[in-house]
């Protein structure tokens, strides 16, 4: 079987300086899809490799990794409601944000990503600590 391989490229557009990014046959050059965020391209570039056997890219300079941010928010149930894990009240109300952590390769650093996340949980510091591991 042929395979071919796909690659993400970052795109400057010479006049309006407007970034974007498109999804590339490597070996004839051909762009399969351009978007206007890495995220986005990558998503469908790992969509359409599952779809297209034939395609595969090199996965090992993308390392996912699950990433939480808990924040206090200065306020208690009085502002935020009960705690959304186990429903009593609150003295003082966390944020707990789900993200995922990749090496962008284009821009050649660590980022973070909220797509495809878990929605954002309002409750007890113990609470979200229990359900972010
Ligand atoms: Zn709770």
């Amino acid at each position: 079987m042929i395979r071919y391989e796909l690659k993400i490229r970052k795109l400057v557009h010479h006049f309006s300086q407007k970034v974007s990014f498109a999804v590339q046959e490597m070996e004839s050059g051909e762009e399969l899809f351009e978007c206007d965020t890495f995220d986005e391209a990558e998503h469908f570039m790992f969509k359409f490799i599952k779809n297209n056997p034939e395609y595969f890219t090199n996965q090992e300079l993308i390392q996912y990794g699950e990433a939480y941010r808990l924040k206090r928010l200065g306020a208690g149930s009085e502002h935020y409601g009960v705690c959304e894990l186990c429903g009593k009240t609150c003295d003082s109300t966390y944020l707990l944000t789900h993200m995922k952590r990749y090496w962008n390769f284009i821009d050649k650093k660590d980022s973070i990503s909220h797509h495809l996340c878990k929605p954002m949980v309002f409750g007890h510091k113990s609470c979200l600590t229990n359900t972010a591991t």
